[in-house]
């Protein structure tokens, strides 16, 4: 029945360990000690997961995508989940599963993804990759790590819960994505038209890595994304630059100029507006980046550069690519590109701009300032074309917020270390979508590690974190379940600068 995750074992371990409640207090150590017990089925069931091809990105896999959806609902079965069943979309399939025991007390929505990444190239992989093998300590196989084992951590979390307990200390949804990896195009459209099945207090998600191993962390914030294409016209064709040299304005150096004009000498943006909004980050946080583990000259080393000395001048290397925003150029082209010279005045010159934005910052009035300093900054003579698009906000959650603060307990619970809060420069579309469609605090606890090679050969996961996670989940649901009844459930998200 249960093959797809390799089932084995729990019966025995359910025999050694029943439920235990005393009175109010709940034995959490009979609790522990299940998961414990049961780690050698939690590998066996991950290794028999990753042998599901379930490679979003190949249409010729995505029987596999619906097979992994399959085997989830499943593992929910197994775990003791009261509802447990596929949910199509536009796309592929999302394994939904709910324990909905405890009227009354708060929900928590867990999310995380069975899809993968391709696992090419095949060559440089050292175990087959949808074989899970262990080496040292390490499980190897696409989606180990990302983000099968980190899904599977709160399933086998759950399931402890309810076979030791009976029961769980909150309400619980699980939901599980099938098109994380080609970048949720169908997420949000299933979040609105799924609004009050998946009606909660609070999203975790399990599919970042922590900072370093033996360091425990936190994600508390991601940036945000825009982006802009700017076309630069010149003459209709290109033209000869001995006759014509002299008379027309080259677009391509109306570009450059133009470009040159969006940073000022100090590093800082130099659009008027582009930073409405942001809050300065307070002295804990900059004390917090600044007692991290981060060599800058070994990182600068590592990117083969001289030195890390892009962005805003004066500011820490991680407060600027967490904690401020940054405008970058992506790609920049015209005129003649191949092979010797050849002299012409270009037709046109083309770029393409991103911005990757902070708590406060609204999409929509950064794309609009960013448009009209190119507009203002246009030599005569050219005409301009500006199109824009993007507008995934940046979703930070206060560190005081009770169920981070109940995270951070129960990882240092799993982990035997208080966790740091940390953020991130990227940006992850689910977790925007939550921030948009449900207006929900976030809390993003993570167990990979940043050499975990996820989206490249030999994806790994290191099987203390995996198992050090499990534990850490495991505690997670009784923190959360005290923390947002004491505190009252908190219905909406806390963006940094609005806190
Ligand atoms: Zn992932």
């Amino acid at each position: 029945m249960h093959t797809a995750f390799g089932l084995v074992g729990v019966d025995q371990a359910m025999k050694r360990k029943g439920a235990v409640e005393i009175g109010w207090m709940i034995d959490t150590d009979a609790t522990i000690d299940f998961v414990r017990a049961n780690r050698r089925r939690y590998l066996q069931e991950l290794k028999a997961w990753i042998t599901c091809q379930s490679v979003s990105a190949d249409p010729e896999r995505h029987h596999e995508v619906r097979r992994s959806a399959e085997a989830v609902v499943a593992r929910m079965r197994t775990a003791g989940l009261m509802d447990a069943t596929v949910l199509e979309t536009d796309g592929l399939p999302i394994a939904y599963g709910d324990w909905l025991g405890c009227p009354g007390a708060p929900t928590v929505l867990i999310y995380g993804h069975h899809d993968v990444q391709p696992e090419d190239p095949c060559a440089l992989w050292t175990s087959p990759p949808f074989e899970g093998t262990v080496r040292a300590g390490k499980l190897y196989g696409r989606g180990a790590v990302d983000d099968k084992g980190q899904v599977l951590m709160h399933l086998a979390a759950l399931e402890a819960h309810l076979r030791t307990r009976g029961r769980l200390p909150l309400n619980v949804k699980v939901v599980v994505e099938g098109e994380e990896e080609i970048g949720s195009p169908n997420f949000e459209t299933f979040l609105a038209r799924e609004k009050a099945r998946l009606a909660c207090d609070v999203v975790v998600v399990s599919d970042t890595a922590v900072f370093a191993q033996d360091v425990p962390s936190l994600t508390v914030s991601l940036r945000g994304l825009v982006h802009w294409e700017v076309a630069v016209h010149g003459p209709a064709s290109d033209l000869h630059s001995g006759y014509f040299g002299g008379l027309v304005v080259n677009p391509i150096e109306a570009l450059a100029r133009m470009i040159a004009t969006l940073r000022e000498p100090s590093g800082a943006v130099a659009v008027a507006g582009f930073y409405d909004g942001i809050r300065e980050p307070s002295d804990a946080e900059r004390a917090d980046i600044a007692a991290l583990p981060y060599d800058e000259e070994r990182e600068a080393q590592a990117l083969d550069v001289d030195l890390l000395c892009g962005g805003e001048h004066g500011r820490l290397a991680l407060e600027r690519t967490w904690l401020r925003p940054t405008l970058e150029l992506n790609g920049i082209d015209g005129g003649y590109q191949g092979p010797g010279a050849k002299t012409i005045i270009p037709s046109r010159a083309h770029a393409k701009i991103s911005a990757r934005l902070v708590a406060g910052q609204d999409p929509t009035h950064v794309r609009r300032v960013v448009r009209e300093h190119l507009e203002s900054v246009a030599p005569p003579g050219v005409r301009l074309e500006i199109s824009d698009g993007g507008d995934t906000r940046a979703v930070s959650t206060s560190r005081d917020h009770p169920a981070v603060l109940a995270a951070a307990r129960a990882m240092e619970r799993g982990f035997g270390k208080a966790p740091v809060f940390i953020g991130t420069g990227g940006t992850i579309g689910p977790v925007s979508s939550f921030d948009r469609i449900l207006h929900l605090p976030q809390v993003l606890i993570g167990v990979g590690l940043p050499d975990d090679a996820i989206h490249a050969p030999n994806e790994k996961f290191d099987l203390r974190q995996f198992y050090g996670g499990i534990e850490t989940m495991t505690y997670l649901y009784d923190e959360l379940a005290e923390a947002l009844k004491t505190s009252g459930p908190p219905r909406h998200a806390e963006r940094g600068a609005e806190a």
